[in-house]
């Protein structure tokens, strides 16, 4: 009989002691346990930075793709990017309810996983299609959700692949709220993106009169973040450029900003984040692409004091606070429609 563990440790096969997240492989066989959900799963949210990863390293073929994720998964019990080592969530439908399991869903309900893909033990039976476009596979499949698994239940209404894709970066806009300050000065590394949009709607709602500066990375994005009408000043760059974006934006601040905000998918930021900021500032780096390593010998190798913050996916209240924010902004409504989509589950 196994010891069941409210964080999922009955279900790590190799490293014995591990937890979930970082374990190499999880048991994945289809049994619920008296402390789990189990649910049926109708699309992956791939995380940004594992989807661009796996999207050049097959150079977008969609059955390389296929056969890259259903490998990852039969290997190691779960959809975790080896090299990004992130995850993403999945939406889904409760199919069974542990007998020691008291949930605020029943069986049928559909709802998005809150955890990381990373750490949930996930079988996939086939994948039906991959959208390039929005980062999400749909498959038929099943996953577990732990003891201490949070998800939310679908609201009735929004779309559900579009409360998927918010669900995803929640957590960004929920620190932010917490974060900025009134009067703040704001710079967000990848302001157009699912999470940037989100961001950047709170940075402004959250600094009032501060100013606000995006950097994206090509024209048409600059067209998306204008419909917000939330910045000020938006910059067209590459933020792989750490000295072409800190001169744009000494220049168009007047000086270095009082917080940054990373959410781009690509390695190489870092030292765009924390040269911009002033050295008693704040850098949030939300993007899973983002190096401790680079971050940290990169800051002390230009004396910067900035407090430099892992963007943690979790802080109370995020999924409410970021599907409010789809119900405030008819703006970032219709943007995020016309990526995601309004399918139904
Ligand atoms: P997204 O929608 O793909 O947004 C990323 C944005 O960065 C896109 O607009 C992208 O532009 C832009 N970008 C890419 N390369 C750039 C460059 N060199 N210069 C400037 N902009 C560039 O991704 P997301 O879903 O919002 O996720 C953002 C980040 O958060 C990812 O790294 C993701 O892995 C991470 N994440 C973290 C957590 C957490 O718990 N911390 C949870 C979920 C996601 P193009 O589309 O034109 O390339």
């Amino acid at each position: 009989m196994k010891k069941l563990c409210p964080f999922g440790t009955h279900r790590v096969i190799e490293p014995l002691g591990a937890l979930p997240q970082s374990a190499m492989k999880l048991d994945n066989e289809m049994v619920c346990y008296d402390n789990e959900i189990l649910c049926e799963v109708e699309t992956l949210n791939i995380d940004s930075a594992s989807f661009t990863q796996i999207r050049q390293a097959c150079h977008d073929d969609l059955e390389k793709m296929k056969a890259m994720i259903l490998s990852i998964v039969e290997t190691q019990g779960k959809m975790q990017n080896p090299v990004t080592g992130s995850g993403g969530m999945f939406l889904g439908k409760v199919k069974v309810i542990g007998n020691k399991m008291n949930p605020n869903v029943e069986v049928g309900d559909a709802i998005a996983s809150l955890v990381s893909l990373s750490l949930t033990p996930l079988n996939i039976k086939e994948i039906k299609a991959i959208h390039l476009e929005k980062d999400q596979v749909d498959v038929i499949g099943e996953a577990i959700l732990f003891e201490t698994g949070i998800y939310a239940k679908i609201p009735q209404d929004l779309p559900p692949h579009l409360v998927l894709a918010t669900l995803d970066v929640c957590g960004a806009p929920a620190q932010v709220n917490k974060l900025v300050q009134k009067g703040d000065d704001v710079l967000i590394l990848g302001a157009a993106g699912k999470s940037g949009l989100l961001v950047s709607y709170q940075a402004r709602k959250s600094s009032d009169r501060g100013k606000l500066l995006g950097v994206v990375y090509n024209e048409q994005e600059k067209a998306d973040l204008e419909i917000l009408r939330v910045c000020d000043e938006i910059i067209v760059g590459d933020a792989r450029q750490p000295m072409a974006i800190y001169e744009e934006v000494i220049k168009r601040n007047g000086g270095p900003v009082d917080i940054t905000i990373n959410v781009v998918n690509v390695e190489n930021t870092e030292m765009t984040s924390i040269l911009p900021t002033k050295n008693d500032g704040i850098v949030y780096f939300f993007s899973m692409a983002t190096s401790f390593t680079k971050a940290a010998l990169g800051a002390e190798g230009i004396a910067s004091e900035a407090q430099m913050i892992i963007g943690n996916g979790y802080t109370k209240g995020h999924a409410e606070l970021a599907l409010n924010i789809l119900r405030e902004s008819p703006e970032i409504y219709t943007l995020f429609e016309k990526r995601y989509g309004k399918e139904s589950l």
